[in-house]
């Protein structure tokens, strides 16, 4: 037996039916989506994930009209019928079923349903909360049906993909101990061991470096997780990932295969061809020119430039003071931007202050070369003719300055250069994809509460990533400068994904531990699994993850991430569907060993 097309309740799909039809006896089934009802004759527009087509009841078959005076929006119904051509002037070009309708013969009723409490179309104007408290009937609007569809096109590829390169799917635990990746994580109380609880992966890294030891080779696994972290609009705490791990090769294979995937992705999806390979910038590059680590390249030109040396000597006193204090002055040209007014260069000076900047600086280059600005009376001509050849303004360009931190000030001035792109249109269509590599090993810590050891320092990875080869001896002397053997692929601004070459060697993983301020003994108890497998002969390994949910808001060009999850969570880590989080069964509570605090705070 082999599943019939269309189930074994229909013969066609609504969408599916064209002008060869016509004549043909045809059985299909799903919901009503809209019902013109002219008493003599009544329309209905029958719905599946096919499509629509338009199902017309008249006289001559009266059950099946008597059945649809009755049926109303949404109603499940299963319809047998003659395809027929619409009359000339009656064809719906809009529709790919427009040609035709199908006069019924009969129309059974498979289910009623409650009045939908939204219309099933793309433009509503309905609440979010209202949308994922029903989502089963937010699903059916075409633009979440398609972006369905997409996601699971996508996922299909990505396996095909893997699949032709030799990786094995292999599934790794959801309930297992602590995989840190930068954020908290969540417990499940264990009830056969009252008092211990399990721990929700942040991902499966540890497991895919076993994996590894266990001579797989290659793995992947399209893979949930989970991660306890303030939400912010585009993360869930709950969330897939392309995971992927491979022996014996280095990062030109990683970079390979995710290349791969990508342009297969991108090419079967959307019809997309990516050019490959992608460029590649190291991480020290991308901030000193886009002040981000995931620069968005659809924005031509617009680099920034560190002015440090041009304002060596300068009176300018507030670069003078940052200058002094190690900071770094960081300038940025826009084309054009002499247009903009005196209110719109406030308003980017406010717009600088709720960012935490102390203000930007601004000028305008005028014809005979000279700078318009409120600081220009203290900068000499030789620090103009600076600032106009490293930032390349000319003429009629406007020129901002940002003076702090160097990393803060890159940063102020890599997030005005996306800022100025989106207001002034400058974001060029399409898909821009980078490399940035050679990111630094560690950084300082700024949240404790995620931290992963006892010191100043956090990886910038995680503890599992190799240092590059010149740092393996001498990473713990210079730990803000260690470089790691780290890459992440961005695509329009947005980190796709990540991943590194890892620490095969049980010693050099034992030294990082100890450089975070982990302790052996801690080490032993939390990772001790990770060290003794590398002790019984690790093949020299690294992988990467590349969010899947994010890859799917790109290709669906989706601002929400809640569109591309089918059943997602709010950004107070609420489901409105099942009303999850609930609170605790008393005895469930007991039985793993739990007391409440009193009035736990609601956060
Ligand atoms: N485990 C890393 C992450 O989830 C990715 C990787 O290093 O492969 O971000």
């Amino acid at each position: 037996m082999s599943i019939t097309a269309f189930g074994a309740l229909r013969s066609h799909g609504a969408g599916t039916l064209r002008a060869e039809h016509v004549e043909q006896t045809v059985t299909i089934a799903g919901w009503v989506d809209t019902r013109r009802d002219h008493g003599g004759v009544a329309f209905l527009d029958l719905r599946d994930r096919s499509g629509i087509v338009q199902v017309v009841a008249d006289p001559a078959a009266s059950e099946a009209l008597e059945a649809a005076h009755r049926v109303r929006p949404e109603w499940v119904v299963r319809v047998t019928g003659t395809v027929r051509a619409r009359p000339e002037g009656m064809r719906n070009p809009s529709l790919d079923t427009g040609d035709i309708e199908v006069a019924a013969t009969s129309i059974e009723v498979l289910a009623a349903a409650d009045t939908p409490p939204f219309p099933v179309e793309d433009r509503i104007e309905v609440s979010e909360e209202l949308r994922l408290a029903h989502r089963y009937v937010d699903l059916r609007r075409p633009r979440m049906a398609e972006i369905l569809q997409l996601r699971s096109r996508a996922t299909s590829v990505i396996r095909r993909v893997m699949d032709e390169h030799g990786f094995l799917d292999v599934e790794t635990p959801i309930l297992t101990k602590a995989t840190p990746e930068g954020a908290r994580d969540f417990l499940v109380p264990s009830r056969l061991q009252p008092g211990e609880s399990y721990a929700l992966p942040q991902s499966p890294q540890l497991f895919k470096q076993l994996l590894m030891v266990a001579g797989v080779e290659r793995y992947y696994q399209i893979a949930r997780c989970f991660r306890d972290e303030n939400l912010r609009a585009d993360r869930q705490p709950e969330f897939t990932q392309l995971d992927v791990e491979l022996s014996f090769g280095d990062q030109e294979d990683v970079i390979g295969i995710t290349e791969q995937v990508l342009a297969a992705v991108w090419r079967e999806t959307l019809g997309v061809e990516v050019v490959t390979p992608f460029p590649r910038l190291t991480y020290a590059e991308a901030m000193a020119r886009f002040g981000s680590d995931k620069p968005d390249l659809r924005i031509e030109g617009l680099e920034l430039a560190t002015l440090d040396e041009v304002f060596a000597d300068t009176e300018v006193g507030v670069f003078k003071g940052v200058l002094a204090g190690g900071g770094s002055v960081v300038a940025l040209a826009l084309p054009a931007g002499g247009d903009m007014t005196r209110r719109e260069f406030d308003g980017l000076v406010e717009w600088a202050k709720r960012r935490g900047a102390k203000g930007l600086a601004w000028g305008v280059v005028e014809p005979d070369g000279s700078l318009r600005s409120p600081l220009s009376k203290f900068m000499s001509a030789a620090e103009i003719d600076g600032v106009l050849a490293s930032t390349g303004a000319s003429a009629g360009d406007a020129v901002f300055f940002g003076a702090g931190e160097t990393t803060f000030a890159r940063e102020l001035m890599g997030a005005l250069r996306n800022h100025l792109a989106a207001e002034r249109d400058l974001i060029g269509d399409g898909f821009a994809f980078c490399w940035v590599v050679d990111a630094p090993m560690f950084e300082p810590v700024v949240d404790r509460g995620e931290a992963v050891g006892t010191t100043a320092w956090t990886p910038v990875h995680h503890p599992f990533t190799a240092p590059t080869p010149e740092w393996i001896d001498t990473f713990e002397a210079s730990p803000g400068e260690a470089l790691s053997n780290a890459y992440d692929v961005v695509c329009n601004g947005y980190e796709l994904g990540g991943g590194s070459i890892r620490i095969h060697d049980r010693d050099v993983q034992a030294r990082v531990f100890r450089f975070l301020g982990i302790s052996d003994e801690v080490a032993e108890e939390r990772f001790g699994f990770l060290l003794r497998g590398l002790a019984h002969g690790a093949p020299p390994h690294g992988g990467i993850a590349l969010g899947l949910d994010r890859l799917v808001m790109l290709l669906a060009a989706a601002t929400n991430i809640r569109d591309v999850i089918a059943f997602p969570k709010t950004q107070s880590g609420a489901c409105l569907l099942t009303d999850a989080p609930a609170a605790y069964d008393p005895v469930a509570l007991r039985d793993v060993g739990l007391r409440l605090l009193p009035a736990a705070p609601k956060s």
